[in-house]
């Protein structure tokens, strides 16, 4: 799980509507500082840091996750990486990372676990 994602500051902006005040969060490009709504961004992690050991049977592999989270909006997504998908919010980023419970993490840590033992077996096919 990254470390210092949402460390970037969300602002909560109000705005009248016909069917009254609304309120809504927006977040700033890391890059280019243009103001997004939340919805609109795209969470880019950048660098790497080791995590908590996985464990694959007997044997140990090193786990890593992104060490910082950065927001960027679709523009400078495309233009840096050259993604063009469609954003994944701030809010379902972090949501995602927070919201599980024990046994969902255990789940989700054992179908990554089956996914890496599958692609090492593939790899050991072609050694
Ligand atoms: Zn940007």
């Amino acid at each position: 799980m990254p470390s210092r994602e949402a460390t970037e500051t969300t602002e909560t902006r109000h705005a009248e509507t016909a069917h009254g005040p609304i309120e809504y969060e927006t977040v700033r490009c890391a890059n280019c500082r243009h103001e997004m709504q939340t919805d609109d961004v795209i969470p880019v992690g950048v660098g790497l840091r080791e995590t908590d050991d996985l464990f694959l049977g007997e044997q140990t592999r090193d786990a890593y996750t992104a060490d910082e989270v950065v927001h960027l909006c679709s523009y400078c997504a495309e233009s840096t990486f050259g993604y063009d998908g469609p954003a994944s919010g701030f809010d379902r980023l972090t949501a995602t990372a927070t919201s599980l419970s024990p046994t969902e993490r255990a789940v989700l840590l054992f179908g990554a676990a089956a996914l890496v033992a599958l692609l090492a077996l593939d790899l050991l096919v072609f050694l």
